[in-house]
């Protein structure tokens, strides 16, 4: 992420963005007393309107109204939303929705009218995956590697297997914490790993059956329901309802128990899965991968023949944040190929244009395979 000169327009959607995404965290919270509520409300209406001409701003019923339905319905027409327009902040069941909490940190601009509401200004997402970088970066290449692998292949586990897996890493990344302290995750004091990115899926409370998906792949079909009563010394059984919901036991959620931060998992655990996916393709038709072959310079430099592609996955949740973090970076190669997740497809050409001139190439991760493909069959 680069920190950039922000263009007035820009700074007033994130501005806006900032405040509706803070009034659904602030109305989504079940522990939040109502007070509080009203006032967080008051504040975020206040920098949502001052993005309204005078007497076009909603109006307080209209703002709480408007949390439910998707955010270009609250945001005055001028706005480029592109990418981010069709998002809904709350669920059915008035929870901040998963994907507005990522969206939500990608287009944060802290404002003094809304600091003292803010619950993540400390965890903002740009300092915290710097710092995992700067640690990871002081390492040697090949425990660099290493290192960025077992992000990917074990984004949670059991404190001694993560020990003993991570050897003389462990202590240098310290970025595992107890998932006893995450109580979205657990029915009963147990957990589930889900089955495509092992890091815990959430459980959705929907009375006396919870709903248990992972934030990244309920899109992908990991969704499961389960009974929330029984004892806590049985494991829950999850029954399973979306196609890619194969079968996962419960975890007890002991001290011993951990898992890489939020921000780790969205920004280095998920794009390590597009990489590794994107790897074992190439591979698969005879290409030659190099995982981040400069560190962090880029993630993949793949070569088949004399064709090379080198290649930086990224798993934001909002497109338009990600091509605003780009655009006024220098690729690191020129030509560097910005692979996307397939379900961002729709979003490509907006990131494509955003991106002319800067010397990047945008390709879903489709686009990418296809392509590598198509330079196999020509070179056999
Ligand atoms: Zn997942």
């Amino acid at each position: 992420m680069s920190s950039t000169v922000i263009g007035v327009d820009q700074r007033l959607r994130d501005q806006a963005i900032t405040a509706c995404c803070l009034a659904a965290a602030a109305l989504g919270d079940p522990d939040l007393a109502a007070r509080r509520k009203g006032s967080a409300l008051m504040s975020c209406l206040g920098v949502l309107t001052s993005a309204y001409p005078v007497g076009r701003a909603p109006t307080m019923a209209q703002f709480r109204c408007g949390l439910r339905r998707p955010l270009r319905e609250l945001l005055p027409d001028d706005f480029d939303l592109a990418g981010v327009g069709d998002l809904v902040l709350l669920d059915e069941e008035g929870q901040f929705s998963d994907e507005a909490r990522d969206l939500c940190l990608e287009h944060l601009v802290p404002s003094a009218a809304l600091e003292e509401h803010w619950p993540w200004a400390k965890v903002a997402t740009e300092q915290e995956e710097r710092r995992i970088y700067e640690v990871l970066r002081r390492l040697p290449s090949k425990e660099y590697t290493r290192a960025r692998e077992l992000l990917v292949e074990m984004p949670s586990g059991d404190l001694r297997k993560l020990r003993r897996t991570w050897d003389g890493l462990w202590g240098r990344i310290d970025h595992y914490e107890p998932i006893v302290e995450w109580t979205w995750c657990q029915i009963r004091g147990w957990w589930f790993a889900c089955p495509m990115c092992r890091w815990p899926m959430r459980v959705v409370d929907r009375g006396t059956v919870v709903e248990v998906r992972c934030e990244a792949h309920a899109r992908s079909g990991v969704i499961y329901t389960c009974h929330a009563d029984g004892t806590a010394d049985r494991a829950p059984i999850l029954q399973p309802v979306g196609p890619r919901a194969s079968e996962v036991k419960g975890q007890p959620a002991t001290q011993e128990a951990r898992a890489v931060s939020r921000v780790i998992w969205r920004y280095v655990t998920l794009p390590g899965i597009l990489e590794r996916d994107l790897r074992d393709h190439a591979r698969g038709v005879g290409a030659e991968v190099d995982m981040w072959p400069h560190k962090d310079r880029y993630d993949l430099r793949i070569t088949l023949g004399r064709k090379v592609w080198r290649v930086d996955a990224k798993a934001w949740a909002s497109p338009v944040a990600l091509g605003e973090a780009l655009r006024d970076t220098e690729p690191a190669e020129p030509g560097l190929i910005i692979v996307i997740p397939d379900h961002q497809r729709a979003s490509r050409g907006l990131l494509a244009d955003m991106l002319r001139g800067a010397g990047y190439r945008v390709m879903t991760a489709t686009d990418l395979k296809n392509d590598i493909d198509k330079a196999a069959e020509a070179w056999r």
